[in-house]
């Protein structure tokens, strides 16, 4: 790697290479990992590059191409698996500075892949009255090309289910890294090599997405007695056609009354809740539909949006999805979670009775090639890497899926094994293997055993340490 002669060749292209600021940009939320923290604690990378443009992208990826200096490319670093951990140094490439919405038509927005999600939102809310189909719950933080190229679903899955569907990513603007970098226009069956590829195979610049109607989506909490009583309301508010939702998420006591501090006063601490987000116009079914599944109100934003203190409450979603460990691991650092999916009731049943507190659960309501499944973000209460390990093992064992979230690779995190048309895409695409190295590992190790049990590390780690 010549970083001289690459500083060089980027013009007036902003750069950043104050070691602390270098550093703080070097991290995303990894940490959220006990065991991610151990591994990645140390890396950095040796400058961050800003470009403000399609032609500036062009221009640093020809740079890191002669002069061999590895990429990552950042959003916001939101992402919880150390996606966007620099593992060999080099440039960090924050897509900062590329952040406009470029057109907004009644059923799809684009934009630059550094725009911010909840900003893309008010843009066509007030243009056209539509929002995103469905969002992280990172939404006031997070890119869309981050999303896209590191996340999977979330507030609105519900409905719509996740990036990986066909039609929820309409477009993708990319720029290769080759000697003369491309810019492509990447549409139909070939998005999906790009998407939740961590960056590896591709430099996203702009994205297409559709649109879906927007709402004042009322906020509501509904408290049970039992767990199980809160998923099968769940399961079944989820299949009701004509209540028009956005979130339903069971989470089991105690960690709404524990962890949900700015909803403790309307909680008792051995009720278990659903947050759900529902259309005005659904509310009054919502109420009906509740009061046949014996679920008691708890709250209601278009009734009161304040807490006990009389200050506004943060929007229920910032409670769902990865927000739910975020606002636990503030409370007990000891905590960590895992992903899971549960394919019926029945077999999450079998679970929670199996482990008990020792994973409180968490479920998301996702709806999955047509079907309502409940995907699990569950809490664990973290004894060891081979506890956690055991976890995992009981959950297959008994029919469960597991996309482990203390993997940093494409490949661990959940296929388990290469996905071929990302990798072909990337021999295209960054020929010398400069795009976030070290986390397609079909790229360094195309040997490598998936059923082998060893967890894989990138070699470049080794070198930092
Ligand atoms: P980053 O973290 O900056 O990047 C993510 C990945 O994409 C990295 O591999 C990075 O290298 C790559 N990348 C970034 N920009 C580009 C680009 N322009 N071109 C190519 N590659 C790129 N995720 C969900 O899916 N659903 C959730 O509900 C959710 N909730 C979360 C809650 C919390 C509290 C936290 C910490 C994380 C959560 N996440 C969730 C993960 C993450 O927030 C989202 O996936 C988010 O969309 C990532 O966006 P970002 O801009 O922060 O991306």
């Amino acid at each position: 790697m010549d970083l001289t002669g690459f500083r060089a060749a980027l013009g007036d292209i902003p750069i950043e290479d104050h070691p602390k600021l270098v550093q703080q940009k070097s991290r995303d939320h990894y940490w959220y990992s006990p065991i991610l923290k151990a591994q990645l604690d140390q890396v950095t990378a040796d400058l961050v590059v800003m470009p403000r443009s399609v032609e500036d992208v062009v221009t640093v990826l020809a740079a890191a191409y002669k002069f061999d200096v590895p990429i990552t490319p950042r959003g916001a670093g939101t992402g919880n698996y150390g996606q966007a951990m620099p593992l060999a140094g080099g440039a960090m490439l924050d897509l900062k500075n590329m952040d406009k919405v470029l057109e907004i038509k009644p059923d799809r927005v684009r934009a630059e892949a550094g725009a911010i999600m909840v900003k893309m939102d008010e843009e066509t809310k007030a243009a056209v009255g539509a929002e995103l189909r469905f969002h992280p719950s990172t939404y006031r933080m997070a890119t869309i090309g981050g999303f896209i190229a590191g996340g999977s679903g979330g507030i609105g899955s519900v409905r719509w289910g996740g990036l990986r569907n066909l039609g929820n990513i309409l477009g993708l603007k990319i720029v290769t890294c080759e000697e003369t970098p491309r810019v492509l226009d990447i549409a139909g069956a070939d998005i999906m090599k790009l998407a939740h590829a961590y960056g590896t195979n591709g430099i996203i610049v702009e994205a297409e997405m559709p649109l879906a109607p927007a709402y004042d989506w009322v906020e509501v909490v509904v408290g049970f007695d039992e767990f199980l009583d809160s998923c099968r309301y769940a399961e079944a508010l989820a299949g009701q056609d004509g209540i028009l939702l956005k979130e339903i998420s069971p989470v089991a006591a105690p960690v709404p009354y524990d962890y949900f501090g700015r909803y403790r006063d309307f909680l008792r601490q051995d009720q278990s809740v659903v947050l759900i987000m529902v259309a005005p116009n659904s509310v009054d079914a919502l109420t009906l539909f509740t009061s046949h599944h014996g679920g008691e109100i708890l709250h209601r934003s278009d009734v009161n949006d304040l807490d006990a203190a009389g200050r506004k409450l943060p929007p229920i979603y910032e409670f769902t999805w990865n927000h739910t460990t975020l606002r636990g691991l503030k409370i007990d650092s000891t905590i960590t979670y895992l992903q899971t999916q549960y394919p019926t009731l029945e077999h999450l049943e079998k679970i929670h009775r199996m482990l008990g507190d020792e994973m409180p659960m968490h479920i998301e309501m996702t709806r999955f090639d047509g079907r309502i499944v409940f995907s699990g973000l569950p809490i664990v209460r973290y004894t060891g890497e081979e506890r956690l390990e055991e976890i995992i093992r009981l959950h297959e064992e008994n029919g469960c899926l597991v996309f482990n979230p203390h993997r940093y690779t494409l490949e661990e995190g959940g296929m388990k094994q290469t996905d071929r048309a990302q990798l072909a895409f990337k021999k295209e695409a960054d020929p010398k293997g400069l795009l976030n190295p070290g986390k397609m590992i079909a790229w360094d190790d195309p040997d490598f055993d998936f059923d082998s049990g060893r967890v894989w590390l990138f070699a470049g780690l080794a070198e930092q340490a």
